[in-house]
């Protein structure tokens, strides 16, 4: 029989550290720790119900264990088969205890691709990536297909990027490696900033191996032999297990030089980033690796044709890169299968706020914001009522009420003043004060900007000072009028996202709130 236990940050914040070593030494005090391994996973996704314990072979799910609960599992569920009932799952609307997860509303509507091994294997055993069938994509792709066929299949694939923009990925491969150069580069945008987001961690920690061979076979595509993953350093454990999964990797011959003897060679490397959000956007996060100040630059030259050390360069995130092994396992077409007609394959959310079950799941593109609110995240806390979503974070926009039934793609969030992001969401009830969450959101953006353009720097500044005197009572008429019009401003002349998202919280709050702010600025006459 196999145990996992959830090691991933959430888990770990929760307790699941002492709770490895008190079932280790629960097992060894009956003797079975040779019967059972114990396999610390990546996340889960289900944070809220952590630090959990899956039991194999038959998957029953225990959550919320704490290490004086490991002595029950050991006693009754590993020597005597019998199921602990009280750590069993209880949904928030039901009394009925759930044993297995497959069973669980939140597991049920999930389809991972980019979480695949997240939550299954042990990270830091390239071992367990291949026994679940890594590093086969990469072998077909080194040995079976040209370049140029990678390409295609990309681009057949209909990925977009993850990482919040949705560029079709085979096409930005394309364009690299149409680019004619001596050297080129990949780049793995690991600088998730998103307050509330945290896929691409989830993924480093859990399955950094896929991650790795996206990369290596993105490397092959465009014809570079070089790449570095641009990692938060506040992601230290995530560091820690790309770190071992590089070096492992390195061993089997996977990466380096001559890989699988194809004499295709391709080197790996990390550089840590050092918090500023701005190094997100590609430009400012290869400055950044070149050693200089993070700051975004005009484009084009778009990084394709210059990019790293002015060389052509191509940039994906996390999520992204992480889906790329599996199109070529399982074909461009299936892939292409899943989601909606321009939203291809899946996408990973992070759900935060007054939501039952806050963590990670992945879904089908065109699923409803509502599917994801209430059968995935099982509803609004204590029963209240569901005001509005935030969905991508700080660069995102707020969705109300009357759209929870529509199909999260890109163009449809984009069309109604929200973006996908980087896929954070993060949900309010009715207790919220939308100008409040529209001045949280701005704050963080204006506090972020690097000051290298005058619409962002000095616009942000100006709307930020608009909604403190709102908030604090202090409205004046015209208010609401003059954000309009200086948000408008600032995404329309901004140099990079930052700026031209900024204005995205408020311009939503505005369209579906606007009697908040009235209501505000009225009060105080
Ligand atoms: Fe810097 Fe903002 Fe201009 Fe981007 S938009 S370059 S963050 S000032």
């Amino acid at each position: 029989g196999h145990i996992l236990v959830c090691s991933g940050t959430g888990c770990v914040s929760s307790g699941c550290v002492k709770v490895v070593e008190a079932l280790t030494e629960n097992m060894e005090k009956h003797k079975i720790e040779k019967e059972f391994k114990i396999i610390k996973t990546g996340c889960h996704g289900f944070c809220e119900m952590g630090p959990i314990v899956i039991v194999y072979p038959e998957g029953t799910f225990y959550c919320r264990v704490t290490p004086e609960d490991t002595a029950k599992i050991v006693e009754e569920h590993l020597l005597k088969g019998r199921i602990v009932k009280d750590l069993l799952y209880t949904p928030p609307q039901g009394e009925q205890k759930i044993p297995s997860y497959k069973e669980i509303d939140f597991y049920k509507k999930q389809q991972r691709i980019a979480l695949r091994n997240c939550g299954y294997i042990n990270p830091e055993d390239i071992n367990e990536y291949i026994g679940k069938g890594g590093y086969e994509a990469l072998g077909k792709v080194l040995t079976q297909m040209t370049p140029q066929e990678v390409i295609e299949e990309m681009k057949k694939s209909g990925l977009r990027g993850r990482g919040g923009g949705g560029f079709p990925t085979g096409l930005k491969w394309e364009f690299a490696s149409k680019s004619q150069s001596d050297k080129k580069y990949v780049i793995c945008n690991a600088d998730e900033g998103d307050p509330g987001a945290f896929m691409d961690r989830s993924i480093l920690e859990g399955d950094p191996h896929s991650l790795i061979e996206g990369m290596i076979i993105a490397g092959y595509a465009i014809g570079a032999d070089e790449g570095y993953v641009y990692v938060r350093a506040e992601y230290p454990l995530a560091i820690k297990r790309l770190k071992t999964a590089i070096k492992q990797a390195e061993e089997y011959g996977l990466l380096g030089e001559d890989i699988l003897g194809t004499g295709f060679n391709f080197t790996l490397h990390i550089k840590e980033g050092a918090g500023a959000f701005v190094c997100g956007e590609e430009t400012a996060l290869m400055a950044s690796i070149e050693g200089k100040r993070g700051m975004p630059r005009p484009r084009p030259p778009f990084p394709a044709v210059k990019g790293l050390w002015d060389k052509p360069s191509n940039i994906n995130n996390v999520e992204t890169f992480a889906n790329v092994p599996v199109i070529y396992e399982k074909g461009a077409d299936w892939f292409a299968s899943l989601g909606t007609e321009k939203s291809k394959g899946t996408k990973v959310f992070a759900l935060t706020g007054k939501i039952n079950n806050t963590g990670l799941a992945e879904v089908p593109m065109g699923i409803t914001i509502r599917e994801i609110i209430y059968d995935i995240g099982g509803g609004i806390t204590n029963n209240r009522k569901f005001k509005a979503v935030q969905i991508g974070g700080p660069s995102g926009g707020c969705i109300p009420e009357e759209l929870l039934d529509l199909p999260i793609d890109y163009d449809s969030l984009l069309d109604a003043g929200a973006m996908m992001g980087s896929g954070g969401l993060v949900v309010m009830d009715d207790t919220t004060c939308m100008v409040d969450l529209a001045k949280f959101f701005l704050n963080f953006t204006q506090a972020e900007s690097c000051g290298k353009c005058t619409p962002c720097r000095e616009g942000t500044k100006r709307m930020l000072e608009i909604l403190e005197r709102i908030t604090e009572g202090n409205g004046r008429e015209g208010d609401i009028e003059l954000l309009e019009e200086i948000g408008e401003t600032v995404k329309l002349t901004s140099l990079c996202g930052l700026g031209q998202t900024a204005p995205n919280p408020i311009l939503s709050t505005i369209k579906y709130f606007r009697s908040e702010y009235e209501a505000h600025i009225n009060e105080k006459r």
